[in-house]
């Protein structure tokens, strides 16, 4: 395929199509709108791919990471106009999440206001062509000064709604109320099959030229990513066997890693994520390991990369693979490695196998891979009954695991599918022994619908001197923000706003009654001016407790929610570190 899609197709025109759809109401027309544009503009399948990839950023691989969220792009874009930094503008660019103007919470939006005045209105007339070839220049800049000039020279040739759009096409998030579903079914009835087994739009593009004409079902193949099988939530052990109902299920543990699909060729390894990136990475940590364990020359194999403490024979927690990966790419010693759980496996030799049942692709992986010895936990069993399911579950909760899947043994392996070939159950939100009354330390504005108002909340557990007296200063513990109705969160915020004092930082050092670290992402909007004016939440979560970096507490916890709160708690009778410290290491059986 040539370079030169959208070379007849003006940028403006894409503008219009993005906010028609936008400003349409229903499925079926924002359809139509899409549909009319294909026919009127769309005749080459390079227009196909030219236009298709900015309407839906999220699934383009033939551009790397532009490497801009919205912080570092305000940056960019005050610095390629020559804005002051502490301009009135330049300010709202930066705090586009907070209040003061239209658009708050949406970025491109708060951006398109700022520039209005300095781009104009006039199109400026590029192409849908030369866009892509800015974007390429702007994914492949390597530091902030190329990025900036390549932005500038966007700034010049489009006028400030053009700007907004590019600018959502960068984050990725173009908000237009149609599903990635639609657009691919609109395209060609075979589009969203053909990606979910090839996860590259450019072919998709190629491929579908007729829309008249059916494709044939395309099967996987080794070097190309497929989107994977997923799991559909159900609430406790009696839902998942009902559903299961006369089937043979098989019982797994749900490891906390990152799934990855190792495709083996020879001596190219692919380790491709659910967002199909190549993670070549991991490779340090694991060629020996496939070279030695992996059997067949050519094979997908479905699972999670996880670290294996060797000293402490288990699994470590959550979030260290990429620390572990490099470390791994220096040749450091640790007594962590990478360790890849195979789950499945999709193909071997020449053939895939996602068309044979559980059952069978089981065998095979018996058969190509060899588990490597002292790592092979109990991780899966057949289950006959409901209370075998309880069991299993129940020992995976106390030891402290993520939940398991429920897995259908005559079921195919089907890309992208979540309609209950696989189940799972997770043991969120188990009350952590105790309530954990908390106290509301700071706020974080939201983003969307509730731009410009608090909607998360920073919490913080009591250091008291001395049993029993009342608390001088309260540690951070973690950010919160499920949980509430938006009327509970509204009363909530209504009656701390007269309290809110705004987070100047750098500037201003946190109220002195707060230990928070210097981690950036603990940050909050606005504190509360002190401790007695605050209100107690009681949160449970995860039974997890995680060490922390990010605040100042020693734990803090996994996938917190608010259960209620506590107006009737005073704010001194707040959860204090020690008795939290003893409640983390009674859990943990030290
Ligand atoms: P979650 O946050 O619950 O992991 P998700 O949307 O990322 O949800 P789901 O498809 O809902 O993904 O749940 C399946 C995920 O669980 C897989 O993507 C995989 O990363 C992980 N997983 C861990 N162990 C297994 C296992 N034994 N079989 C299948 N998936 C597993």
């Amino acid at each position: 395929m040539t370079s030169n899609g959208g070379d007849n197709i003006k940028l403006s025109v894409i503008v219009s199509l993005f906010t028609w759809i936008q400003k349409t109401k229903t499925t079926p027309k924002k359809r139509l709108k899409f549909r009319k544009f294909l026919d009127a503009y769309v005749t080459t399948p390079s227009d196909a791919f030219a236009t298709i990839r900015l309407l839906l950023p999220g699934l383009d691989r033939d551009r790397g990471s532009y490497g801009l969220k919205e912080h570092v792009l305000a940056t960019c874009i005050i610095d390629g106009l020559g804005m002051a930094r502490d301009s009135r503008d330049a300010v709202r660019l930066v705090n586009w999440r907070k209040g003061g103007g239209g658009g708050v919470g949406n970025f491109g939006v708060v951006a398109e206001e700022v520039l209005k005045t300095r781009l104009g209105s006039v199109s400026g007339g590029i192409t849908v062509r030369e866009l892509n070839q800015l974007l390429d220049r702007l994914a492949s800049a390597e530091n902030r000064g190329d990025k900036t000039s390549v932005l500038s020279e966007l700034m010049r040739k489009t006028n400030a709604q053009e700007m907004k759009w590019i600018i959502m096409i960068i984050l990725k998030d173009l908000k237009l109320g149609i599903s990635e579903k639609s657009i691919f079914h609109e395209f060609h009835p075979d589009a969203e099959d053909l990606f979910n087994v090839t996860c590259d739009l450019k072919l998709v593009c190629e491929k579908l030229r007729d829309r008249s004409q059916r494709h044939k079902r395309q099967d996987i193949e080794v070097g190309k990513a497929v989107r994977p099988q997923l799991a559909l939530r159900v609430n406790n052990a009696t839902a998942a066997w009902k559903k299961f109902h006369g089937k043979q299920v098989v019982l797994e543990c749900k490891f906390d890693g990152d799934r990855i699909q190792i495709h083996k060729n020879h001596s190219d390894t692919n380790f491709f994520s659910r967002n199909f990136l190549d993670h070549q990475e991991y490779s340090h940590g694991m060629s020996d390991i496939i070279a030695q364990n992996i059997l067949a020359e050519r094979c997908i194999l479905d699972g999670e990369m996880l670290v294996w403490d060797t000293s402490a024979n288990r699994f470590a927690d959550f979030g260290s693979n990429q620390e572990i990966a490099k470390a791994a790419k220096e040749g450091l010693d640790s007594d962590r490695q990478l360790c890849y759980v195979a789950f499945d496996i999709l193909y071997v030799g020449d053939t895939s196998v996602i068309h044979q049942s559980l059952t069978e692709r089981h065998e095979l992986l018996r058969k190509v891979v060899k588990p490597i010895k002292g790592r092979e936990p109990c991780w899966s069993i057949v289950a006959h009954d409901v209370d075998e399911v309880e069991k299993f579950f129940k020992e995976t909760v106390e030891n402290r695991d993520e939940g398991i899947v429920l897995k259908d043994l005559g079921s195919k392996w089907e890309p992208s599918d979540r309609s209950g070939k696989w189940l799972k159950l997770k043991p969120d939100y188990v009350r952590a022994g105790s309530d954990l009354d908390v106290l509301i330390i700071g706020g974080y504005y939201g983003s969307g619908r509730r731009g410009g108002e608090v909607a998360q909340f920073l919490v913080g557990i009591a250091d008291r001197p001395t049993a029993n007296t009342h608390p001088r200063r309260f540690l951070s513990f973690c950010r919160v923000g499920t949980g509430l109705s938006d009327e509970e969160l509204e009363t909530v915020v209504t009656k701390l706003k007269p309290y809110f004092r705004k987070n100047d930082y750098p500037k201003n050092a946190p109220p002195s009654f707060y230990q928070v670290t210097n981690n950036s992402k603990e940050r909050p909007d606005v504190w509360i001016e002190s401790p007695e004016k605050s209100i107690i939440l009681s949160i449970t979560s995860d039974i997890r407790t995680i060490s922390s970096e990010v605040f100042a507490a020693p734990y803090s916890l996994r996938f917190p929610r608010i259960d209620r709160v506590r107006y009737d708690k005073p704010w001194y009778e707040c959860l204090d570190l020690e008795s939290f410290v003893e409640l983390v290491h009674s859990s943990n059986g030290s």
